[in-house]
């Protein structure tokens, strides 16, 4: 298998060339990561206070590195009136239920959790674990919904997202989080209905369409990735810095991810062995093209990964959704790109349309 000279990525990755030094396309075209600009942020800050709401800010508080970081700065350098809300998505860990008190606990923001019925939230990752080797699509639309929800019952005007520039790359081909997709594979299941795609979804008629134009409008709230504005401590200083401020703790490996989802291992296998890649290579990748690790460093965490083995806990998560060793088989022969075809047609135009106009964003 090829395997980049530079970073670590494989010719597996959607899209990627190599020249003929065996450097890939992603290291070629790699330009440095320039922020947006900090006082581009504090105007949408100002913009935000001025509107003298109870709450200036949204802060979706997972109890990972990158939401803490985001609520850290929120409250703690930029002095927003903040409400921070969590989505029980039937993973979390221990270790970021913790997270999450100690950084509500010091930063004294209110907080609620957002949690949908266990039951129905089971049934739907395991159908659309089954049927397209996934559940984080259906993770992320829930999550999604929630925040909107949570922002609109508590009337917040924008909502500050901890997408790091760090995580660009890792997404997979088949479009996951596509609402028109989710609702095809779940209603062609034959095994749920439509109140219960209603109840998971919240807003089962909202496409990307419609979302930007009531962002636009000021119906629904701005977004923004502060990680984009400014210029980032590195991963482990993010980490030390919350430490220090938010009692934050890791679970002790050296540049863990998503340490909030219990689950997260596992669906990094099954990307693995559906795709041939995986989200800590893509994340490793950039962090040696952003020159924080070595290329050498960046394989011994590779192989310290051991992603060609289940995680420990794989048997753990099959059974909390019902689902048995045969299943996993089923789970790993599903071919990519299979629902393509099914995608909201609504999210189409939208994709089409921000092609050429950015303002949509
Ligand atoms: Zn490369």
């Amino acid at each position: 298998m090829k395997i980049c000279k530079r970073c670590i990525l494989n010719e597996n990755y959607p899209g990627i060339t190599f020249n003929d030094d065996s450097i890939c396309s992603l290291c070629i075209s790699k330009t440095d990561f320039i922020p947006k600009g900090e006082e581009k942020l504090i105007r949408i800050f100002e913009k935000a206070r001025k509107r003298n709401k109870k709450y200036d800010a949204l802060v979706p508080l997972s109890g990972g590195k990158d939401s803490t970081y985001i609520l850290h700065l929120a409250v703690n350098i930029y002095n927003l009136k903040v409400i921070a809300m969590t989505y029980d998505n039937g993973f979390m860990s221990e270790l970021s239920l913790d997270n999450i008190k100690n950084a509500v606990d010091i930063t004294k923001v209110d907080h609620v959790f957002y949690k949908p019925d266990q039951e129905l939230q089971k049934k739907i990752y395991r159908i659309m674990l089954l049927k397209t080797g996934d559940i984080c699509g259906a993770c992320d639309i829930a999550t999604r919904a929630c925040i909107l929800k949570a922002s609109l019952e508590y009337d917040v005007p924008i909502v500050l997202y901890g997408t790091s520039p760090l995580e660009d790359n890792s997404f997979v081909p088949d479009s996951i989080e596509d609402i028109g997709r989710f609702k095809y594979v779940l209603i062609s299941s034959g095994e749920i209905n439509d109140k219960e795609i209603k109840d998971f979804t919240i807003y089962p008629w909202l496409n990307d369409l419609i979302l930007s134009f009531n962002k636009l409008v000021g119906i629904y709230p701005r977004e923004v990735r502060p990680l984009f504005y400014i210029k980032n401590p590195s991963d482990k200083e993010m980490g030390e810095i919350i430490s220090k401020e938010l009692k934050w703790r890791d679970d002790g490996r050296e540049y863990s991810r998503h340490l909030d989802c219990i689950a997260e291992p596992f669906t990094n296998y099954v990307r693995n062995r559906i795709y041939g890649y995986e989200r800590r290579i893509c994340q490793y990748s950039n962090m040696v093209r952003n020159n924080e690790i070595s290329r050498a460093h960046a394989l011994e965490l590779y192989e310290d990964d051991k992603i060609d083995q289940p995680p420990e806990n794989y048997i753990e998560i099959l059974n909390y959704l019902g689902l048995n060793e045969k299943d996993l088989d089923q789970i790993l022969s599903y071919k990519p790109l299979m629902y393509e075809d099914y995608l909201s047609r609504m999210n189409r135009i939208y994709q089409w349309l921000a092609k050429f106009k950015r303002f949509l964003q």
